[in-house]
């Protein structure tokens, strides 16, 4: 599923006069006030919502938020505390408040035909104001009493990062912010928003590489991690390494700011630490000399799968994450990329970590990468089916775009929909040739069972190392 504001804009525009119709259309208030109500079943792209009613009050009808959001794949977060309601991620998200009629988003306030409220431990928000920010067709079928809610192309989402800052601005303006850490093809690679000197150190007993990054702090993606957030040591599992145990971070100190990142060894290993444009790096080898990532004629591939952490983008018919599926085949597509001896790769997450699309894009302008890759499920009505890829530039990424279109193809089997050109945000900034790869349809209950299987998610590996490699071998 993809995250694009123009697209979301689109689909704002048109819904909203198709939801401004129907709301029309539904059941006139009793005239009773609020204690009238009446009650409905949801029907969400033909599957019925369980455990969830739709309420009219006043003439608005009202669908729990919760329930709707999470089956589209946006995460909720509740603050009790605060009465606050914040859909989707910091900071692309919709903010809501228990009785308060106004909604916050990074492009303004939105006023609500009735205030958000707390019944049997259910929040409700107008069904007109869910189906115009999320995207969604409303339909109200008074013989059967049920709302139905489609979903009106195949990625609704909310809006993407917006053009302006993040909402938590450092506390210094030289402090640089850590948007990711991730560990694969022997390389720890740390992506900050600033320059970072980063100072190196070995530990003995155990083993272990410790590196300290003066005057930075966690961005906005990893303060996500409440254990980031709190001070507390966050683990980043590593697998295929014969080297490394795991790898491990926290904020070290706070005055002055400093994040400490430690990679706990197997074994004692040599490593060489450096820095690309605002990336850190540590590349561990035997002898400590290995070329930086880029040289020797080797080329730079960043493999980015979307999403993660509180963002699962599309969910299954079964209720399987696209989040945890692209991660598992890009850690397939990296063990075998591992192998290649002319490619350095660099992945935009190892782990279940989220990181805002401009800082995925930066971590491949900083690597100046020859080719990007974001890999993803789709998500729509349950007959859609099929693979799909997409480019931004024809010059540029077509071609790429092309060739990955081929080879997953031939191994997902699906329906063949096409390499296509989108102006979605990681393929549009990036400036290297870059595709986002659709593999199938999580809400495609066979698509969905094959992409969660180990061996089809190998198989699909191979054929997106396959395609890098006929492209970059052609380019
Ligand atoms: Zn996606």
């Amino acid at each position: 599923m993809r995250f694009e504001r123009n697209m979301w804009k689109k689909i704002a525009a048109m819904v909203l006069a198709i939801v401004l119709t129907v709301t029309l259309a539904l059941p006139a208030a009793t005239g009773q006030a609020s204690a009238a109500t009446t009650e409905t079943g949801i029907m969400l792209d033909g599957r019925k919502l369980d455990n969830a009613q739709a309420i009219t009050v006043d003439g608005t009808t009202m669908v729990p938020i919760r329930i709707v959001s999470e089956q589209l794949g946006h995460s909720v977060n509740w603050n009790q505390a605060t009465g606050r309601i914040q859909i989707g991620s910091a900071p692309a998200s919709l903010t809501l408040t228990l009785g308060s009629r106004t909604a916050a988003s990074y492009s303004g306030s939105i006023t609500m035909q009735q205030a958000p409220f707390l019944r049997s431990n259910t929040t409700y928000v107008p069904l007109r104001f869910v189906g115009s920010q999320m995207g969604l067709a409303v339909r109200w079928e008074q013989s059967s009493g049920t709302v139905y809610l489609q979903t009106q192309l195949e990625a609704p989402s909310l809006p993407t990062t917006p053009p302006t800052a993040p909402s938590t601005p450092p506390a210094d303006s030289n402090r640089a912010s850590i948007n990711s850490i991730s560990f694969s093809d022997n390389r720890l690679t740390i992506s900050a928003d600033s320059s970072v000197k980063p100072e190196g150190s070995v530990l003995r007993g155990p083993d272990r590489i410790v590196v300290d990054l003066p005057d930075s702090s966690f961005g906005p993606g990893l303060l996500q991690n409440q254990t980031a957030s709190t001070g507390q040591v966050v683990t980043l599992h590593v697998t295929g390494s014969s080297a490394v145990k795991q790898v491990r971070y926290s904020l070290f100190s706070q005055s002055p700011s400093t994040v400490r990142v430690v990679i706990d060894l197997n074994r004692s290993t040599g490593h060489k630490l450096y820095t690309r444009g605002n990336l850190v790096l540590v590349d561990l080898n035997d002898d400590g000399a290995a070329a930086p990532i880029g040289t020797d004629g080797k080329k730079v591939v960043v493999i980015d799968p979307g999403h993660g952490d509180q963002d699962p983008g599309g969910i299954g018919v079964t209720g399987k994450r696209e989040k945890d599926m692209v991660l598992s085949v890009s850690l397939k597509v990296a063990a075998l990329l591992k192998q290649e001896s002319n490619i350095d790769l660099i992945m935009t997450r190892t782990d279940d970590t989220f990181i805002p699309l401009d800082g995925r894009v930066k971590i491949a302008q900083d690597a100046k990468a020859d080719v990007f890759l974001s890999i993803h499920g789709n998500a729509a009505s349950s007959n859609a089916g099929g693979t799909e890829t997409f480019y931004a530039d024809t010059k540029r990424s077509k071609a790429l775009s092309d060739t990955i279109q081929k080879h997953v193809l031939a191994a997902t089997g699906f329906r063949d929909r096409g390499s296509k050109q989108a102006n979605y945000l990681v393929i549009r900034k990036t400036t290297m040739p870059a595709a986002l790869l659709e593999i199938g349809f999580m809400t495609n209950a066979n698509e969905e069972k094959l992409m969660m299987q180990d061996a089809f998610q190998q198989k699909v590996a191979k054929a997106i190392v396959a395609g890098i490699k006929e492209y970059l071998a052609n380019s």
